[in-house]
């Protein structure tokens, strides 16, 4: 098995990078990596960026590590891209990828074509971090890098309740947890604590959801007026689609949300056999077997009538 020391053990200079509209396993494994070879090599010039932070894992990044404004056009010898499925996903630092002199990817995305020029892929494992802990000696663990190594897989595991959980995922939480990190803190701090913005986004998103296809679809949107009117960040969206998802009798979940005049950001869940990826594929976008998302141009009813006939020929076969 390799490890990350001996990936990057040629290069004097290092980028790390997740992707856009950044999440729990997207930061977990960029500051984890970072961490990690900042121990090994404490002599070799590393940045971490990052397009945004989001507020809940601000308490990660109290000695802002993280880089967010933009990075000149520089060529640096190792480029990590991590949990990104494609290189657009890079968003600003993908021209950097393209002309670093090496790169390497780390990923779990099932739709990941191994687009570096060293790829770590692998769509069985929960999340990126669990890739990324695979490529690192156990030894070198200590708290600081097990912390983001442990929200990372907590995050896109759904706190293990996900199907991407498996023995392998639990050991190397136990393993985690055995550093002596506060992990129940986490959990509440990550995923159950709601701003009252956040509550109030919900609960009026719910409202204004309807089934289709007997119930076995759920589509809801979330359009920029009210947004503002909450005073809701794109942000305080997540998680919104997962409530979606658990309602009773639902296969699909699909949350839309308006990023522009007729355009739309698609976030989509399934709870058992729909492979909401292959979807998501087919419109441009990318993912997860029962995670993906893309976006789409046009009015909601068209979206959702584009969306739906894709599905319902998974659903019918
Ligand atoms: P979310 O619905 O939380 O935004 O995204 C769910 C999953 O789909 C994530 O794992 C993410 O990587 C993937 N995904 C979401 N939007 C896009 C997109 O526009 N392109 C690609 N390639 N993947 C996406
Ligand atoms: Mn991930």
């Amino acid at each position: 098995m390799s490890d990350l020391k001996e990936i990057a053990k040629n290069a004097e200079s290092i980028l790390i990078a997740g992707h856009v509209r950044p999440d729990g396993d997207c930061v977990g494994s960029c500051l984890s990596a970072y961490l990690y070879l900042k121990k090994v090599f404490p002599e070799k010039q590393i940045e971490v960026y990052m397009e945004h932070l989001p507020e809940v894992f601000r308490f990660l990044d109290e000695q802002h590590q993280f880089v967010s404004e933009k990075i000149e056009d520089k060529v640096v010898d190792l480029f990590i891209a991590l949990d990104s499925s494609t290189t657009d996903r890079l968003g600003d630092v993908e021209p950097l990828f393209y002309r670093a002199k090496s790169t390497v990817c780390i990923d779990h995305h099932i739709s990941n074509r191994a687009y570096a020029g060293e790829n770590y892929i692998e769509p069985e494992a929960s999340s990126t971090c669990e890739v990324l802990f695979g490529l690192m000696d156990e030894t070198l663990i200590d708290k600081t890098i097990a912390v983001p190594l442990y929200i990372g897989i907590i995050f896109d595991s759904g706190v293990f309740r996900y199907s991407n959980t498996s023995r392998k995922t639990l050991e190397i939480a136990g393993k985690l947890i055995d550093t002596g990190i506060p992990f129940w803190e986490y959990i509440d701090k990550c995923f159950y604590e709601r701003s009252y913005t956040q509550t109030q986004l919900l609960g009026r998103t719910l409202l204004g959801s309807m089934r289709v296809l007997d119930g076995k679809i759920i589509v809801a949107s979330i359009t920029r007026r009210m947004l503002e009117f909450y005073e809701a960040k794109t942000e305080d969206i997540d998680g919104i689609v997962e409530q979606m998802r658990v309602t009773r009798g639902v296969e699909v979940a699909i949350l839309l949300h308006e990023i522009d005049d007729q355009r739309y950001k698609v976030s989509m869940r399934s709870n058992d056999y729909v492979d909401v990826s292959r979807v998501a594929s087919f419109f441009g976008g990318g993912g997860h077997k029962k995670a993906a998302g893309c976006t789409m141009q046009g009015s909601v009813h068209d979206v959702i009538n584009n969306l739906t006939e894709h599905i319902e020929l998974q659903i019918r076969s």
